[in-house]
């Protein structure tokens, strides 16, 4: 095993391996974890709780997840250095134990200087103590680390299922015909963070490069510069991996989408690419839309996956009015990051939308939320969406009888109407319950509720 400076690992787990394209779970893997900011601790705990106890209930304690504590935002601040808040041990570690799962963590936005990681205030300066909070936890600006968790591991698949759960209050009238997965690239388009601030000489090369060498226009000079690289290599993998996972789970269709009619060497490319990954690797289990129809008069041949595609903007109409012609989704960057909230919003919003990135041989499963810091330290937010990712997780790694009961604990207890605050003002007659109440609930009702929908 690596050696960790500040890290402790456990010493009654053992390490994932990956073999040939598949994990090889032991009895007691070690999961490295991090709570994360703001509510995060919260939603971790009850998380943590439900998971542990569906384990011990499926496998009577033949089998136990070995729990690593590794460090970013606030807690790498306090146990690196104040500018250090993704430490290269915590990129370590996810990478050496091949799956793990996290909260959700500050992520500074526009212009300042400085951020307060207990409150997120943002600051132009540094003072010792918050002025919103008093906490000392104030660092540097940075970029999100949660984008350098995905591009620094290259999990280049934002993997988000989204379903609804009988009982969740939601706005749509027929909630019960979504069940789509969205795969949605992770590591490039506009996330690769090439920009250039407008008014810097950097930004006056750029747009000198592009005005004069290459002829393009851009409207007015004082532009900022964003670039927008989309691959052949990142689409097809991401691809290949939408089709691995709609044979595997018998889903009969996977829909690229994207805005090729007017970004036609990016989104258009991705369109392009996709069909001929499909083509090329899966030609015996898959049909085209234009195969369907001008070869086969529309009728879909048994067993076989149907490929198309639909631009980004007509496909958020699609999802409100006919969820049920869509079953994978697989997205470039920035639209997968608009339609994964959008379609979870239809089924009840992000407090119970799982997600996971992954990769080749490695894989991170996360609350879709952020940290949601006025209600930190107050045990009131959902856990399901990091109880839900933690699902997930389990079925990654093949414990699907685990992965069964918490679904059935949480279905129960939504059910019985004990539910926190954001379910409970939308429930008549429901009872709210803090967040570790909600989780404890979830563990008593485990084995109860409905069975689990496919
Ligand atoms: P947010 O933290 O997701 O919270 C926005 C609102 O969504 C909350 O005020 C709450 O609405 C509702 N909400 C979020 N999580 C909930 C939960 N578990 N249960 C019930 N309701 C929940 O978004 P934000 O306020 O825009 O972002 C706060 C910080 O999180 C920012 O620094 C942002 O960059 C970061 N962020 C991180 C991630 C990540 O780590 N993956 C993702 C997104 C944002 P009500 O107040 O109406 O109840």
């Amino acid at each position: 095993m690596g050696q960790y400076k500040r890290l402790k690992v456990p010493a009654n787990g053992a390490k994932i391996g990956w073999k040939d394209g598949k994990l090889s779970v032991p009895d007691n893997p070690i999961i490295p974890f991090f709570a994360g900011d703001g509510t995060g601790p919260d939603i971790w705990n009850a998380t943590r709780l439900v998971l542990e106890g569906a384990v011990e209930k499926a496998y009577e304690g033949k089998k136990k997840l070995v729990w690593m504590e590794v460090y970013a935002g606030l807690t790498a601040l306090k146990n690196y250095d104040k500018d250090t808040v993704l430490p290269q041990e915590t990129l370590d570690a996810f990478k050496e134990f091949r799956v793990g799962i996290k909260g959700p963590l500050t992520t500074p936005a526009g212009q300042f200087k400085f951020v307060c990681l207990v409150c997120a205030a943002e600051l132009n300066d540094r003072p010792a103590k918050c002025p919103k909070c008093s906490s000392e936890w104030i660092t540097p600006r940075f970029r999100s680390v949660n984008v350098g968790l995905r591009q620094k591991l290259d999990l280049y698949a934002c993997v988000r299922p989204v379903r609804w759960f009988t009982g969740v209050p939601c706005p749509v009238k027929a909630p019960e015909k979504f069940n789509i997965v969205i795969f949605r690239e992770n590591t490039e388009d506009i996330y690769a963070g090439i920009e250039f601030q407008q008014g810097t000489p950097e930004c006056r090369e750029v747009y000198e490069f592009l005005t004069k060498k290459m002829g393009k226009k851009i409207p007015f000079p004082d532009s900022g510069i964003g670039i927008k690289p989309i691959s052949k290599t990142g689409t097809q993998r991401l691809v290949r991996m939408a089709i691995k996972y709609a044979i595997a789970h018998k889903r009969p269709s996977v829909t690229i989408v994207h805005k090729g009619n007017i970004q036609k060497f990016t989104e258009g490319a991705f369109r392009d690419w996709g069909y001929e990954v499909a083509k090329a690797e899966f030609r015996d289990q898959i049909v085209t839309e234009a195969e369907l129809w001008d070869d086969l008069g529309g009728k879909m041949p048994a067993g076989k996956i149907l490929i198309k595609d639909r631009i980004a903007d007509q496909t958020f109409q699609q999802l409100l009015l006919r969820p049920d012609e869509y079953s994978v989704l697989a997205t470039p960057n920035l639209n997968g990051d608009y339609l994964s909230d959008a379609a979870v919003a239809q089924v009840g919003g992000l407090g119970i939308g799982p997600g996971a990135n992954i990769g080749d041989g490695v894989a991170v499963f996360e609350a879709t939320h952020g940290t949601a810091p006025k209600y930190t330290n107050k045990d009131q937010v959902n856990p399901g969406s990091l109880i839900l990712s933690g699902v997930m997780m389990l079925e990654h790694m093949g414990w699907q009888e685990a992965a069964d009961l918490v679904v059935k604990g949480l279905e129960a207890t939504i059910q019985a109407k004990t539910v926190t605050y954001d379910f409970e003002r939308q429930m008549p007659g429901a009872k709210k319950i803090k967040c570790s109440e909600f989780g404890a609930e979830i563990v008593k009702n485990m084995g109860a509720g409905k069975p689990v929908a496919a």
